[in-house]
């Protein structure tokens, strides 16, 4: 038995509630879930339902008698060995926390919270990914800036974003309407969408604020690694700095985790509601649009679309904000062709996917100018998963060339990364902006 493991499964066993209960119990394996999974291309191992299962054995074997008695016989299992760990590692990082099994599932289930609840009890027993687990201590310590070469860039971006509106910055202020949240993963990928956040609350005559350093790395990492505990930790800061600075709403640049877990699960993990409303950027410019306050300038700039960010559409719903601005702004607008909002094929590589791979921990390291030592199971593990990122992102990268689109605008900084990696890697002519730049010169000011 590996040393642990029990007390890693009574530990996720005693979270189960109804609605887990009733994905670990009704999965019917009729495989309509797999096509819509961007890690089914990976092997038919891969499909939502099989990785799903990994946790099922588990469920089976702690929680049904016929599990208890008869075990393996019946689908019932504890992980045994190495072997089953590394099984188990692979399978629960080959999902990008999509949700799209769950939109396509005709019993509701939804096999990513299971791959998630697998994840928990890797952590556990030391299987998850070195850099993730690095990120999760960053986004723990007193300071996200956590050495010399953060702070400069930090800083560098602050300086840029102060050159840019012309004045100091309005940080920590108290009292502000707006309260905008930046997070590391932001400065690490797309320090420029800071800046342009930064100087368009500064153009439209907001009364703003922003803390003076980032409150996490891509908040909560808890969630990703699957650690209830530092997820509360990292939900606490947040609130903590809300209410010091009395803020009504916390907006947004990034669409990715950080938005959906404030959003819809941070009021269930911390049992209560936030007294701030979550807001992410193109919430709050189609407000303005709406209103009149703004107006956006149309132009022929070739074709351009929307990539709807998972945690924004499926997950939040925030489906229809960015498609007035971004219409308002072209001429020449088409959707994507394989589905979009509810239904939109998700850019396979979020949930710290893309960070996992070989490619993404050397862009960790460039980033913090530190070595982050991985695991030695991890030198099996990553080769592999890098050739599986490549195919995922592939389908999407193919999607955009269905419909020869020039620019691909979308929310969400890790959507922009691996995008334009898919399009580097498979020489394509697109390219994907993250919509306050691409609007930042076409917004006039009524
Ligand atoms: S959440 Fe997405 S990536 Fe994960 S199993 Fe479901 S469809 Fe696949
Ligand atoms: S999760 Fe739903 S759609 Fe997928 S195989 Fe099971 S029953 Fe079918």
């Amino acid at each position: 038995m590996i040393e642990g493991i029990e007390k890693a499964i009574d530990t996720v066993i005693a979270d189960l509630d109804s609605v887990t209960l009733h994905f670990l119990e009704s999965c019917v394996s009729c495989g309509i879930c797999a096509p819509f999974c961007p890690y089914t291309i990976a092997g038919p191992i891969y499909e939502p339902a099989d990785k799903a299962e990994e946790m099922r054995y588990i469920y089976r074997k702690k929680m049904t008698i016929a599990g208890k008695v008869l075990g393996p016989l019946v689908g019932a299992k504890y992980p045994k060995d190495e072997k089953d760990l590394d099984r188990m590692v692979n399978m629960a990082y080959r999902c990008v926390n999509c949700r799209y099994c769950y939109q396509t599932c005709a019993f509701g289930i939804y096999s990513g919270k299971l791959v998630i609840m697998l994840r928990r009890i890797l952590d556990k027993v030391g299987r998850t990914p070195s850099t993730l687990k690095y990120l999760q201590s960053v986004e723990l310590s007193d300071s996200v800036l956590i050495n010399d070469k953060v702070r400069e860039k930090w800083e560098g971006i602050l300086e840029e974003a102060r050159k840019a509106i012309g004045k100091d910055l309005p940080l920590d202020k108290e009292g502000a309407e707006v309260v905008y949240l930046p997070w590391l993963v932001e400065a690490m990928l797309t320090p420029e969408v800071i800046v342009s956040t930064i100087k368009i609350l500064d153009m439209v005559g907001e009364n703003w604020t922003m803390p003076s350093e980032p409150l996490g790395f891509e908040p909560p990492m808890g969630v990703i690694v699957g650690d209830r505990e530092s997820e509360r930790k990292v939900f606490r800061k947040i609130n903590s700095y809300m209410a010091k600075v009395g803020g009504k709403k916390a907006l947004m640049s990034h669409g990715g985790t950080p938005y959906m877990e404030m959003r819809f699960e941070m009021p269930f993990v911390m049992n209560e509601r936030p007294s701030y409303d979550v807001i992410h950027v193109t919430e709050y410019l189609a407000d303005l649009y709406e209103k009149g306050k703004i107006r956006i300038r149309k132009e022929e700039n070739g074709k351009v679309t929307w990539h709807d960010p998972c945690k924004l559409a499926r997950g939040s719903g925030v489906v229809e904000q960015p498609r007035i601005l971004v219409k308002a702004s072209t001429t020449n607008y088409e959707d994507l062709p394989r589905g979009t909002g509810m239904y939109s094929h998700c850019c396979g590589g979020g949930t710290g996917i893309a960070l996992i791979t070989c490619d993404g921990r050397k862009l960790v390291e460039e980033f913090i100018g530190e070595k982050i030592k991985p695991a030695e199971w991890e030198e099996k593990f990553c080769p592999p998963l890098e050739e599986d990122y490549k195919k995922a992102i592939k389908q999407k990268i193919d999607e955009i060339s269905e419909i020869n689109a020039n620019i691909v605008v979308t929310g969400c900084s890790t959507c922009i990364y691996n995008i334009n990696k898919g399009a580097t890697l498979y020489d394509r002519d697109f390219q994907a902006v993250h919509i306050v730049q691409y609007l930042l010169d076409k917004i006039e000011v009524t």
